[in-house]
């Protein structure tokens, strides 16, 4: 996401938080210190409501915090990477870099965000009836009683049964498990939650027009953001299916010339990039392969110094490149240039470098599957 500042690490996962999680904050806090808590303890004072206000929306995010950590954790139990946790507009959600490899993976994974906050929520209810009935502390009640209600409504929102929810995944879980069929259930829980999402936005936009305006508006907004995740899960899957058993020697471009390492940048635009449309260049010195060119490389010269820079000076060196082997699944490539943050790869065939796929051909070939619907 864009427009995020990294705040630290914890168990080596980077969290950052959102712009658009401050105006969540702030609203919170807000409502808390100017109508929550002064309607319920009338003879607080304003700063005690502000104080108040603060603490608890911090320690609500706080939660949110520890139920993306809990997904993460089981999953990277299971080998799978987590990129980092965001916290966001509507909450809270972990990158994780790619779906469970089992039904019982899957699941674990999801059940454990719902149950972490259930776990705080009966913590915080211990903490109220120790707040209220023990130590009598007005103030500590009073948050606990707020958060522990919180977390438990996190916990049931988190399992309506719709994809992306927890409570989607762990639907999807089931029907993999029980049919062993993932594309199948993967469909089923993005149809449910789409269904799901919609009902949001239209019983959302009916409360709204009834008078309450603005849980109304924020109940639309949430099937909005819901009805787009499960879109865009729903593009992951087409694409998944798209290039199923596809392998990365099908698609690549063969096409890149052998340029000498003398080359000027100037002679390499005007002689091959512009005149012969082509993008990647292998630099050999007689026999021997000294690395590769892009427009990537080029890119980051000047122009004014194309002519006194040749293509030795800017290479990457062979040692230096992360290739794909031909025979490598064309998925798992994409997957590669999204977790590295590349558009293309060099494929290697028999020990030596021959080719190069770029993530347009991954796309066109999808597109062009789409299209012909096969
Ligand atoms: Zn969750």
């Amino acid at each position: 996401m864009t427009g995020s500042i990294k705040l630290g690490k914890v168990f080596g996962i980077p969290i950052t938080i959102h712009y658009t999680w401050f105006i969540v904050f702030a609203l919170v806090t807000l409502s808390l210190a100017t109508h929550y808590f002064p309607s319920r303890y009338p003879l607080w004072g304003n700063w005690v409501y502000w104080f108040m206000g603060v603490l608890t929306s911090l320690l609500f995010f706080l939660s949110v915090l520890v139920h993306e950590l809990a997904h993460s954790l089981v999953s990277r139990i299971q080998g799978i990477p987590v990129e980092r946790i965001t916290l966001f507009l509507f909450g809270g959600v972990a990158s994780i870099v790619k779906e469970a490899a089992t039904p019982l993976g899957e699941f674990l994974m999801a059940l454990a965000g719902p149950l972490s906050s259930l776990a705080i929520a009966f913590g915080f209810g211990a903490l109220w009836l120790l707040g209220r009935f023990i130590l009598k502390i007005q103030a500590l009640a009073a948050l606990s009683s707020y958060l522990g209600l919180i977390n438990l409504s996190l916990a049931v929102f988190n399992l309506i049964p719709g994809f992306p929810l927890d409570g989607g995944r762990l639907l999807r879980s089931f029907v993999w498990g029980i049919t062993g069929d993932y594309r199948r259930a993967t469909h089923i829980a993005i149809g449910i939650g789409r269904a799901i999402a919609m009902l949001f936005i239209i019983g959302g936009l009916g409360w709204a027009i009834s008078g309450h305006w603005l849980d109304g508006i924020w109940l639309a907004f949430i099937g909005w953001f819901l009805e787009n995740a499960a879109s865009q899960s729903y593009r992951q899957l087409i694409t998944r299916e798209a290039l199923r058993g596809v392998k990365v020697g099908e698609l690549m471009s063969r096409e890149c010339p052998i340029v000498p390492p003398s080359l000027s940048l100037e002679e390499l635009v005007y002689n091959y990039i512009l005149p012969q449309s082509k993008r990647c260049f292998f630099v050999h010195d007689g026999e021997k392969m000294l690395g590769m060119i892009t427009l990537h490389n080029l890119k980051r010269i000047p122009r004014e110094r194309w002519a006194v820079t040749t293509v030795d000076n800017i290479l990457t060196p062979l040692f230096n490149i992360i290739w794909v082997s031909a025979e490598e699944d064309a998925l798992k490539v994409l997957e590669m240039m999204d977790e590295k943050d590349v558009n293309q790869m060099p494929v290697m065939e028999r020990g030596h470098i021959v080719g190069i796929i770029r993530r347009d051909h991954l796309l066109h070939f999808i597109r062009t599957r789409l299209e012909l619907g096969i």
